[in-house]
């Protein structure tokens, strides 16, 4: 009676963190605009289905592929046996599901426990090649301590988290032998490696070991669950909003500014163009309000693997830029924004702004619009789209643009081409032909 009580207590109070968590996120995503309905719905749950569930994108690169749909297929199907320990928790039962599924427990059982053991693999694997092997992207620039902790921590919290399960399945196969009451689960594989540590122990302690292992399990997974909210890792629930918001467009379509073909049209007189009304908006983004919702739910989405800025021109060229570092730093500033409001701060008018402070003209100015941070990113997010934004604020609102820039936004404007030529020079080379 008393470990349900203090289980029920404890979904409690991580219950309380990760709903706070989430409407945080949520609001944190609400700052920026609303763009609208959305269309061409069942490509885009072919996008989820296939991108999100299938990992359709992972396997560009097969090893890595292999080990992180271990890791992925654990957090699906392990969660199922965290059902029951749910269940187990506030009913006050042991493995409630036994009894009502024979030997497709013991199965389902083997099941998890192999997931477990390919889990831990793979996180070690992943461990070495982060910590020892040193793969590039994962120290590049934008990768200070945090985020390399960050990353640590979730693999060495999933090594410890699948110890615990094997751990308990040992100490409960040896209580079963030793105590009629617990249930029968059959002979568990990979479990049964670790029996020869506990076997020599105390009824007593092994009970000790079996529950404290179970304990571990479930806190430390309601206090992951808490943490990832925090994290990089956030990707496991945000990769499927993002797939399906994604950009259906061809890769090079960008976006039109309907106020500016507006004018343009009217310009050249193939459009009667009404009179502004109300405020006059911001062109471009300057800070992530002026950013749409898809692009926050993105830079939630990112799991900063860094395959985008690996392919990067600008940044194998040395540039200062990276879109990976887009995406973490459009993630940083809206979680600021976030916390101050949520403390009754300033917010957004904090005096500081995603561009300038976060990201630099730089940065933006070196990038070259070819979109392969975008075909490299396993989970359809969109750097471009944000650079473009940011770009737009500084040449159409600052002028910020370099000169040389804005000498080719003058031909533009007035010979309709890059060159100084006028329009009716353009063709002068072809006369001697
Ligand atoms: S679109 Fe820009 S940020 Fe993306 S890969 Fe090309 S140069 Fe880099
Ligand atoms: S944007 Fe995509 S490719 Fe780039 S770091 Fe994030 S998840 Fe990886």
């Amino acid at each position: 009676m008393i470990q349900q009580v203090l289980f029920i207590i404890t979904l409690a109070v991580f219950g309380f963190f990760i709903r706070k968590r989430v409407l945080r996120i949520r609001d944190n995503i609400r700052l920026g605009k609303d763009t609208g309905g959305i269309d061409r719905k069942s490509e885009r749950f072919k996008n989820v289905l296939l991108i999100a569930f299938g990992q359709k994108k992972m396997f560009k690169r097969f090893i890595p592929a292999v080990l992180h749909l271990f890791i992925y297929l654990g957090f699906l199907i392990i969660n199922l046996e965290v059902l029951e320990f749910m269940i187990d928790g506030v009913a006050g039962t042991h493995r409630i599901f036994a009894p009502y599924l024979g030997s497709g427990y013991t199965v389902l059982m083997n099941l998890f426990e192999f997931l477990a053991v390919a889990v831990l693999l793979a996180c070690i694997f992943f461990l070495i090649r982060r910590n020892v092997l040193k793969l590039p992207r994962f120290w590049s620039a934008e990768m200070t301590s945090w985020p390399r902790l960050d990353a640590n921590l979730i693999l060495i919290t999933e090594i410890v988290l699948m110890l615990a399960i094997l751990t308990m399945n040992a100490a409960d196969q040896l209580l079963q032998l030793r105590d009629e009451h617990y249930t029968a689960t059959g002979s568990l594989f990979f479990s049964a490696f670790l029996i020869p540590v506990f076997q020599n122990m105390e009824t007593s302690v092994l009970i000790l070991v079996e529950r404290f292992a179970w304990w571990f399990h479930i806190v430390g997974i309601l206090g992951f669950a808490v943490y990832i909210t925090y994290s990089k890792h956030l990707h496991i629930f945000m990769a499927f909003p993002n797939t399906f918001y994604a950009k259906l467009e061809p890769k090079g379509h960008i976006n039109n500014m309907p106020v500016v073909t507006n004018e343009v049209k009217a310009m050249l007189g193939l459009a009667q163009v009404a009179p502004p009304s109300g405020e006059p908006g911001r062109f471009g983004a300057k800070d992530v309000n002026d950013l749409s919702r898809t692009n926050l739910i993105a830079a939630y989405a990112c799991t900063e693997c860094g395959r985008c800025t690996s392919e990067c021109p600008a940044n194998l060229t040395g540039k200062k830029l990276s879109p990976r570092k887009i995406m973490m730093d459009t993630r940083d500033r809206v979680e600021e924004v976030g916390r101050s409001l949520e403390k009754g701060g300033a917010g957004l008018n904090d005096g500081k702004s995603l561009l300038g402070d976060y990201i630099s003209k730089e940065e933006i100015n070196a990038c070259t619009s070819c979109n392969a941070c975008v075909e490299a990113c396993p989970v359809l997010i969109n750097p471009l789209e944000i650079i473009l934004e940011l770009r737009r604020y500084v040449a159409m609102e600052e002028s910020g643009s370099p000169a040389s820039w804005n000498a080719m936004f003058q031909n533009i404007e007035t010979n309709f081409a890059p060159w100084k030529f006028s329009a009716a020079d353009r063709f002068n080379w072809a006369n001697d032909v």
